[in-house]
């Protein structure tokens, strides 16, 4: 079947080859399993779940949660030749009926419904009776709380999934997902034995800046003045603020347009296909603008006031660089922002305490972004979840060029292999003691100066030892146990070091001392600690002393040790 998806893919999408992780969900749909597929921004969610619909017998129901979404997606599929409608509020009478009746004569591939249409009882039955393959929730986010986007309305599938009496599968996509949404739209969408795919959230060709203390306006006009003729989207919290920014622009001489969710939809929408058609350089918007929207040339997003959490900062600046070119994503900081975010949440009549907590917590984890001076990336992949996180991506306003790094890797392979052989039994005062070399009557007593690891990071000075543990504990490289006497514990990730899945690199501003990195002996000991692990076949996480090493290196061929 999946070689069938590719044809398809091929003879009617006339792509080559499906992304990686588009093939992992069609092959989870195609198997008929319950499948959530987290692909960011642009990875292609669309085509997960229409091809399956394609192979499938029967109609695909695929909830959406935009009227504009849903046109677009039709009319295109409608262009490619695969016959599908849509059943929205936005239907006239007779424009209802004739899909009705298309519906009821088998001749739709692709159905999509507006949630709200999940509600009408009488509406639903009719759909149980139709033949149906399986069911796509696009947006799937939209169905948690925790998650940026709520709806209400999304609450209804569950209930029509069911109703549908069937054993139907149940595809559900999104760009954003905390592990925490996750669970919570397998638990509310019922996913049975799901197949997850999520992709890296990571998007490298995306650079990352906060700005602090910046007049706005001016910021704004100067930055647009240095990337001229690259068009960006500017984002503003309030329909007020839009509008003003707008004007403000537009006096400017700028090529701008705007939207927000106060303005007729007739101008909206000729902003909005303006700006696709690059007519317009420059969108200044609320939040309002852009879901679903297929520009695929934007250079830049500004946010000219922080958003409420990070999902939304994520999504919104990741509109940026979508045909993988160059993207900014900037954001302007300032103290006022957040006092008007935290309004929002502390006003909102709708929202349970329980609620506001959460969100509380969510906007803090977005202005602790805007304050770190560590890497920008990093912080918003952790909060995502992704696994593959390095502390140092060289392309963020905290990560300068690649010269301002240093590799730790090894140094941390060294700590934990300590960690390791001491099976636990060590809190960080005594591993800090050995790696320096010191002795004192409990290391004698334990023979813990005969180790290997004695003394084997003597060159480090007591405080910046003391710091670098602290910091491989604070990055989730080692753990750290509960209780009054903690003692240090390898976890997956210390594997990922030890193992050389994963580096250590930091930035050489955030480590007290480099001394010892800029001699040449430094390298030279690393090169042969990996030649000789080679050379033997052990993994170069089994340490030697630096002495040893020299050693080893000296003599030929080399005896275990
Ligand atoms: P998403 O819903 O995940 O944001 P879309 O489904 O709108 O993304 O797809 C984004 C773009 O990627 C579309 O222009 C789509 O045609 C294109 N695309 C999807 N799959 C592939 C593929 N396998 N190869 C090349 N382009 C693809
Ligand atoms: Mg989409
Ligand atoms: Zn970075």
């Amino acid at each position: 079947m999946l070689n069938r998806a590719r044809t398809l893919l091929k003879d009617i999408y006339g792509y080559e080859e499906f992304r990686f992780g588009q093939e992992k969900i069609v092959k989870g749909i195609l198997k008929r399993r319950d499948t959530l597929g987290i692909l960011p921004t642009g990875g292609g969610k669309s085509i997960c779940y229409q091809i399956p619909a394609l192979i499938f017998d029967g109609i695909t129901i695929v909830v959406s949660p935009l009227i504009s979404l849903m046109k677009d997606q039709v009319d295109t599929l409608n262009q490619l030749g695969i016959s599908s409608a849509y059943l929205n509020s936005s239907l006239s009478r007779e424009e209802y009926a004739a899909t009705m009746r298309r519906l009821r004569q088998n001749k739709i591939k692709l159905l999509y419904l507006a949630p709200e249409r999940l509600i009408n009882e009488k509406f639903t039955n009719f759909i149980g009776g139709l033949n149906i393959s399986f069911i796509a929730v696009d947006e799937a986010h939209c169905i948690s709380q925790w998650g940026h986007d709520f709806r209400k309305s999304y609450l209804e599938i569950p209930r029509f999934i069911k109703s549908l009496g069937r054993e139907l599968p149940v595809a559900a996509l999104t760009a954003t997902a905390t592990p925490k949404v996750r669970k919570d739209i397998i638990e509310k969408l019922q996913l049975e034995n799901p197949m997850v795919y999520v992709d890296g959230f990571d998007r490298p060709n995306l650079k990352f800046f906060v700005k602090k203390g910046e007049d706005p306006e001016q910021f704004i006009v100067s930055y647009l003045e240095k990337h001229r003729r690259q068009p960006g989207i500017i984002y503003a919290s309030t329909r007020k603020e839009v509008d003003s920014l707008y004007a403000y622009l537009k006096l400017k001489a700028f090529s701008v347009g705007k939207y927000h969710g106060g303005m007729d939809e007739k101008e909206r929408k000729t902003n909005q296909e303006e700006f696709i058609r690059d007519k317009l350089r420059i969108m200044v918007a609320t939040n309002a603008f852009g879901m679903g929207i297929d520009k695929s040339n934007v250079r830049f997003v500004i946010h000219r006031n922080i958003p409420s959490d990070l999902e939304s900062y994520y999504q919104e600046a990741g509109r940026a660089g979508r045909d993988g070119g160059g993207g900014e994503c900037i954001l302007l900081y300032n103290e006022e922002d957040v006092n008007t975010q935290e309004f929002f949440i502390d006003n909102n009549e709708e929202t349970s305490d329980k609620l506001k907590m959460e969100k509380f917590k969510k906007l803090d984890a977005m202005v602790n972004y805007s304050s770190i001076n560590s890497c920008l990336r990093e912080y918003i992949l952790k909060y995502f979840g992704d696994k593959r996180i390095k502390n140092y991506c060289g392309n963020c306003e905290n990560c300068h060029g690649a010269e301002d790094v240093v590799d730790l890797t090894v140094d941390a392979q060294k700590v934990l292999s300590l960690v390791g052989r001491s099976r636990s039994s060590l809190g960080s005062y005594t591993v800090t003691k050995i790696l320096l070399g010191e002795r004192d009557s409990k290391i004698e007593r334990k023979g813990l100066d005969k180790l290997s690891t004695f003394g084997l990071m003597s060159h480090y000075k007591r405080n910046e030892l003391e710091e670098f543990i602290n910091y491989l504990t604070s990055e989730g490289y080692l753990t750290q146990s509960a209780g009054s006497y903690p003692v240090l514990q390898l976890n997956g990730r210390s594997f990922d070091l030890l193992k050389e899945r994963e580096s250590l690199l930091r930035r050489k501003d955030e480590v007290v001392s480099f001394d010892y990195y800029e001699d040449p002996l430094f390298e030279r000991l690393n090169e042969l600690r990996r030649e000789i692990a080679e050379k033997e076949d052990v993994a170069p996480y089994i340490i030697f002393s630096d002495l040893t090493l020299m050693e080893l290196a000296e003599r030929k061929p080399v005896n275990r040790w």
